[in-house]
């Protein structure tokens, strides 16, 4: 969601004049689009605000702007640590970004604007997206649950859903301008509808995702457990443009660790969505979501999450260790655990999860696999002059070396895997197919400098399975 803000953020500050500073030079606006999910995030900000400082002190007339969770958070705590910050702007008002920064650069003070409702939904604001091959698609903002775990609820307020006509529309344009990929995006998709009184718009949704012609590939992220009904299973399998992935947020394994994270399905739910997932999409790749140790956890409990884990053989796992987030009801839970003991639980889950991962990465070798080029996800691929991409159900591929030099960004290609690695699988035999796409072209035009204005020098989004990395 903040990777999405911040493309609005971009793209608002381009239709009011700015351009892109070019990497040698010092900006004369830096924004920071914070996150308050992560720990340590304003020790962060802090830390990276102090060293902004002298670099505004020597050139006179840069701005300084912080937006997002955090500031939506910490409001005129900001310019109280860090009195050198010209604008704070909170999750409800990006849209106010340009002329808080000109009304801060007209009276010479800074201007902090925080609102309690969303004020514009982003989505109706310019966006400067990253890449020509993927894009995300906003469905919703906020959410209506209260996990205890959770500060998102009390900072990006409650759920406001955007008309299905408006989401299509968007998913359209989109497409025209050589979009293969799409993510619907929401706190909670599988609650989209309910406050435009229609409960089963999210599977309606994707299969009319399904009606647009050029539309390859869609996801959406996050679904929850409680509220994933059999519609929705029934809409991915009858949609082929809809990848066989699924990132189902599991939390704890635990009933009793559920119930204190006011998380309303249990483990028993929990599997069968799997199983039901598994009965009509039998390749879906399912990622998930972990927190150990959160407060009363028992070895019991996380012996109840090695289970599910083991039971439901995700494919990749974003694993946390709980770490107390200021007013979220947790944090002020009796039976907070040893962070000795947190450690030692996130080790074992993270080796465990690591076998599975790995396990089913090598059960693909041998097996044909479309991939959809990607610039910045391998990290080697600078070095190795390789390619990587995305897999339909959201594995990262690696393609060798020969094949390399002839794919760009944004074309599809199939190849046979030929390893497969905990994290990523690797096909490093000749292509087996090769097609060239539109937002391949525009990719290259790009690189040559050929496009002019906001198409020029994007770079590439990360919409991919999690690693199994805290
Ligand atoms: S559903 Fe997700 S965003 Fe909403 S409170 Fe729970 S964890 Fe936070």
């Amino acid at each position: 969601m903040n990777v999405h803000d911040s493309e609005r953020i971009a793209g608002m500050l381009e239709a009011a004049g700015y351009v892109p500073a070019a990497a040698d030079v010092t900006p004369d606006v830096v924004v920071f689009n914070t996150c308050a999910v992560r720990e340590n995030a304003d020790n962060r900000l802090y830390g990276n605000l102090g060293q902004m400082y002298p670099a505004k002190k020597h050139h006179p007339g840069m701005q300084i702007a912080v937006g997002g969770c955090l500031a939506q958070k910490d409001r005129g705590t900001i310019t109280e640590r860090a009195p050198w910050v010209d604008v704070v702007f909170g999750t409800h008002n990006l849209h106010r970004l340009p002329a808080l920064l000109e009304r801060a650069r007209h009276n010479a003070a800074a201007e902090v604007e925080i609102v309690e409702a969303l004020e514009v939904f982003p989505s109706a604001l310019p966006s400067r997206r990253s890449t020509h091959h993927s894009a995300w698609v906003s469905i919703s903002v906020g959410c209506d649950n209260t996990c205890t775990f959770c500060i998102v609820p009390s900072l990006r307020g409650k759920e406001t859903d955007r008309r299905p006509g408006d989401v299509l529309a968007e998913v359209e344009a989109l497409v025209d301008e050589g979009v293969l990929e799409i993510t619907l995006l929401g706190q909670n998709v599988n609650s989209y509808g309910r406050s435009l009184g229609d409960p089963g718009a999210f599977a309606k949704l994707l299969r009319a995702c399904g009606t647009i012609d050029g539309l390859e590939r869609v996801r959406f992220t996050s679904p929850h457990p409680r509220d994933f009904t059999d519609d929705v299973i029934e809409a991915m399998a009858a949609t082929p443009n809809v990848c066989p992935q699924l990132h189902m947020p599991l939390q704890s394994g635990s009933d009793v660790v559920l119930r204190r994270m006011r998380r309303s399905y249990r483990q028993e739910r929990f599997l069968g969505i799997l199983e039901r997932v598994r009965t009509v999409m039998p390749h879906a790749a399912i990622t998930t979501d972990i927190i150990v140790g959160f407060p009363g956890e028992t070895e019991a409990d996380f012996v109840d999450t090695l289970h599910v884990v083991r039971e439901a053989r995700f494919a990749g796992a974003f694993t946390f260790q709980y770490s107390p987030r200021e007013g979220t009801p947790a944090a002020t839970m009796d039976g907070q655990v040893d962070p000795v003991v947190v450690r030692d639980r996130y080790e074992r889950l993270a080796a465990v999860q690591e076998e599975i991962s790995w396990e089913g990465n090598r059960a693909l070798v041998g097996q044909r696999v479309e991939v959809l080029v990607v610039e910045g996800e391998g990290r080697k691929d600078a070095v190795t002059g390789r390619r990587s991409g995305r897999a339909r159900d959201g594995r990262l591929v690696h393609l060798g070396a020969p094949s390399a030099a002839l794919i760009r960004p944004g074309d599809v290609v199939q190849a046979m895997v030929t390893r497969g690695a905990p994290h990523h699988l690797v096909g490093d035999g000749p292509l087996l197919a090769h097609r060239r796409t539109r937002a391949g072209d525009l990719w290259w035009e790009t690189a040559q400098g050929a496009l002019e204005g906001p198409e020029q020098g994007r770079r590439s989004t990360d919409l991919g399975m999690p690693t199994l990395r805290r």
